[in-house]
């Protein structure tokens, strides 16, 4: 998708801080990070929102998940614990539409999010 914020990430055309990178997934710190530990993963396929995940993508997704534990227990937050988030669509607050999964650390947070 040539206009996806993520995609040009990933394509290196806007520069961010990148944690994680395979072939299947990569991870960056979020710009406004809202914790001490606040990392977007996202697969390299674009795919705009939960509702457009298909069954091929699957894999993909589970993959945010292994690759977002490994980052988190690198981190040393494995024990006290961590908040993983994927966010779909406007209620939610959905801002770039290319799915990622947030990886939020480092503080105590509440439940349910407001
Ligand atoms: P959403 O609200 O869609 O779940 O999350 C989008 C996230 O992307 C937000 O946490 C926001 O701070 C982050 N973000 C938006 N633009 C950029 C950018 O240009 N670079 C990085 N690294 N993160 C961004
Ligand atoms: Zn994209």
């Amino acid at each position: 998708m040539s206009n996806c914020l993520f995609c040009k990430i990933r394509d290196g055309l806007i520069p961010a801080r990148v944690v994680h990178r395979d072939d299947v997934c990569m991870a960056f710190e979020d710009i406004n990070p809202q914790a001490p530990t606040h990392v977007v993963f996202i697969p390299l396929k674009h795919i705009p929102t939960v509702n457009d995940i298909a069954q091929e993508d699957r894999e993909a997704v589970g993959h945010l998940y292994t690759a977002a534990a490994q980052v988190a227990k690198a981190r040393g937050h494995s024990e006290k614990g961590y908040r993983l988030v994927m966010n779909c669509n406007d209620d939610a607050g959905q801002t770039v539409f290319h799915i990622h999964l947030h990886l939020i650390a480092g503080r105590p947070m509440g439940w349910p999010p407001g």
